[in-house]
């Protein structure tokens, strides 16, 4: 398949072109169609499957760039990871105007984060503890992310941060499109899908 049977917009195509891909992962030819569909999904999929922009490109095709309100919430268990995820949208979404992308995570500067919401990005990547410290703090909105990631959920769990997803969870609306990858499927992740997501998908890598 190509990118453009995925029925992704030329804004994104153009990325795509840009980057010289030119053609989806199996990942991406499972998930994308039904993310545009705006099904919940959960992925089974390693790092190096193409899996961020088998989240990224339909989340990113769902963006309103004229609305300044966090629509889309990635969260991921590490900074560096963070960072990387936040980079990647970037890229993809280059000949997307008006589109704001930040980070969030832990071990710098809660002020400048907090400062940077006067004009809240359309997609916030974080780290699970800061995002709570937001969400406590009353300095982040989440009421109007109808979409959720929980990227590398296995990590998420393994390190800990149940309470913190479910916060997050709690925050955002209940019609939400809510989309999950992992390494692995323990029973803790099948858990985690059967608790947060709605009859979902399963793709596979
Ligand atoms: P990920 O599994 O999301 O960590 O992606 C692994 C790497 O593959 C990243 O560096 C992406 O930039 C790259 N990538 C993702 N999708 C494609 C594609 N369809 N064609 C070529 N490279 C890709």
């Amino acid at each position: 398949a190509t990118f453009e049977q995925l029925k992704l917009n030329d804004a994104l195509l153009k990325g795509l072109q840009e980057l010289q891909y030119t053609s989806p992962t199996p990942i991406q030819e499972q998930a994308i169609p039904m993310l545009l569909q705006g099904l919940d999904v959960a992925g089974q999929a390693e790092t190096g499957s193409g899996k961020t922009a088998a989240f990224g490109l339909p989340v990113l095709q769902s963006i309103n760039p004229e609305l300044q309100q966090v629509q889309a919430l990635v969260v991921v268990p590490t900074r560096e990871l963070a960072v990387q995820v936040r980079q990647e949208l970037k890229q993809y979404a280059r000949f997307i105007p008006n589109l704001k992308i930040s980070a969030f995570y832990g071990g710098h500067s809660f002020k400048q984060e907090e400062d940077s919401l006067a004009h809240p990005p359309q997609v916030l990547v974080g780290t699970p503890g800061r995002l709570t410290d937001h969400l406590s703090r009353r300095t982040l909105d989440l009421s109007k992310a109808s979409k959720v990631v929980l990227d590398e959920a296995d990590k998420l769990l393994e390190m800990g941060f149940e309470e913190e997803l479910d916060k997050l969870l709690k925050a955002l609306p209940r019609q939400r499109q809510t989309i999950l990858f992992s390494a692995t499927m323990e029973e803790n992740v099948k858990e985690l899908i059967a608790n947060s997501l709605q009859e979902p998908r399963f793709v596979q890598a």
